[in-house]
């Protein structure tokens, strides 16, 4: 339902949660967030209720602080309200990290495929089977955009989908068709988010992204493709409301 993602020179934590925050008018049901640490290993702590209950439990067991990091607050559509449902989703022995907004409609066709294959699953959502489905792809190709690439437009349905990977601290890449996606850009630092709200505190510089286009987002460049992996000119725009 609400998506923030950072890359920069700042712990991460704090800019997620207070993203996650400013996205809540949407409502939600569970929330999570998955951060790089400075020793290079990915860290996620997910809870089915409110941002206050992730709070609590980040005061009990914190995450080594990061500068990279992605939240997401849940609208459960496939699987119910609970902790292992509630996003990031982690593949790729658990180096990889994934949230998503929307439905992935043929995920029961993908997820049979993978079963045969002999994958185990810790969820019910359609967003887990898009995890191991991109991080099957990292493992053989190296390259988390070209795991998009090779993976993304097999999923029917609306996504906006975020993916980190402990192997690529200060990376942060996503794909949307039909579910809305755009950047922050920052000085030094960029943010993703599923609308304006997750960044407009840092930044009033924002790029919208088109349909089916994936992104890729590091503390000082951002590149914008098509699924073919053609380089997509975006227009630069400024939030003006107040936030
Ligand atoms: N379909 C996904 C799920 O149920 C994502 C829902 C959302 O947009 O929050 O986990």
């Amino acid at each position: 339902c609400g998506i923030v993602g950072y890359v920069g020179p700042r712990p991460s934590q704090d800019i997620l949660i207070s993203g996650l925050a400013r996205l809540e008018y949407r409502g939600y049901d569970s929330a999570g967030i998955a951060v790089i640490d400075r020793d290079g290993h990915l860290g996620m702590r997910k809870r089915a209720g409110k941002l206050q209950v992730l709070r609590d439990d980040l005061i009990i067991d914190p995450l080594p602080d990061g500068t990279t990091g992605i939240g997401h607050t849940r609208w459960a559509t496939h699987g119910g309200p609970t902790d292992a449902n509630a996003h990031p989703h982690l593949a790729d022995d658990d180096k990889l990290a994934v949230i998503h907004n929307g439905i992935i409609e043929n995920f029961a066709t993908l997820k049979a495929e993978l079963v045969d294959e002999g994958y185990e699953f810790r969820s019910e959502t359609d967003t887990e089977v898009a995890a191991i489905l991109i991080g099957r792809a990292y493992a053989e190709s190296g390259d988390l955009v070209e795991a998009f690439r090779s993976t993304v437009s097999r999923f029917d349905g609306a996504y906006t989908l975020l993916a980190m990977h402990q192997d690529h601290p200060g990376l942060v890449v996503a794909a949307r068709r039909n579910s809305p996606l755009v950047i922050g850009l920052g000085d030094g630092e960029n943010f993703l988010g599923s609308d304006v709200a997750a960044f407009v505190e840092h930044t009033r510089n924002a790029l919208a992204i088109g349909q089916d286009e994936i992104v890729a987002i590091t503390p000082s460049l951002v590149e914008v493709t098509n699924f073919d992996g053609e380089v997509v000119e975006v227009e630069p725009f400024e939030v003006t409301w107040d936030a």
